[in-house]
């Protein structure tokens, strides 16, 4: 079965590509499917944005289609960035937000340096009911990036249980534990 991720963001598209091609599906991102849409996030939630999402690729296509909105909370910015991860305090680069978060973190001791991930899903079928999946993981911001693989934040976060950045875990070992993963397991569940 097709199913079109409502996304451009070329790291989240590849992570659920490695995840959802093993189990019989065939991932198109929105360019693969022929879309050239960049959908305004204007809701308040994660679910809400990702409602928006998807709604916008399936009034396009009346195929399967799957959104997520993600994005990382921290406790001692008071959840801050959430919603606005992509977009925060109005940088442009992924470095620039990186680097914004560990200034502002710099000198915060270690048990003042919670955070987490949050990933809601929206999938619509191919008959246009809605069904949603979240997911969390936990971690703390890191002193300094360090990291090659993922994308986003993933340089600065090290998730509960590891001495490690997201960004140095193996791309298959982020794809079991991340918030993504999570929400991608419970809608499975949903699904069957
Ligand atoms: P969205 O397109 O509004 O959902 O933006 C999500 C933003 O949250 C991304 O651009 C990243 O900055 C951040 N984000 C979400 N998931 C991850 C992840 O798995 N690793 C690192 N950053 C992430």
């Amino acid at each position: 079965m097709n199913i079109i991720i409502a996304s451009n963001n070329q790291g989240k598209i590849r992570e659920f590509k490695k995840m959802l091609e093993p189990m019989g599906y065939t991932v198109l991102s929105q360019s693969e499917a022929g879309i050239n849409l960049e959908v305004e996030e204007t809701g308040t939630t994660f679910k809400e944005n990702a409602t928006l999402k998807a709604e916008a690729i399936y009034k396009l296509k009346n195929t399967p289609v799957l959104a997520d909105d993600s994005g990382i909370e921290v406790e001692f910015l008071n959840m801050e960035p959430g919603i606005y991860s992509a977009r925060y305090m109005g940088l442009d680069s992924d470095e620039a937000r990186r680097n914004c978060i560990l200034e502002k973190m710099q000198g915060v001791e270690e048990n003042k340096r919670k955070a987490r991930f949050v990933c809601c899903i929206c999938y619509i079928d191919e008959n246009g009911n809605k069904k949603y999946a979240e997911g969390y993981w936990n971690g703390k911001i890191a002193e300094e990036a360090r990291g090659e693989n993922g994308f986003g934040y993933d340089p600065i976060f090290i998730p509960d249980g590891e001495n490690i950045t997201s960004a140095e875990m193996l791309p298959d070992d982020k794809n079991q534990k991340s918030h993504r993963a999570q929400a991608l397991k419970k809608l499975k569940k949903i699904l069957c």
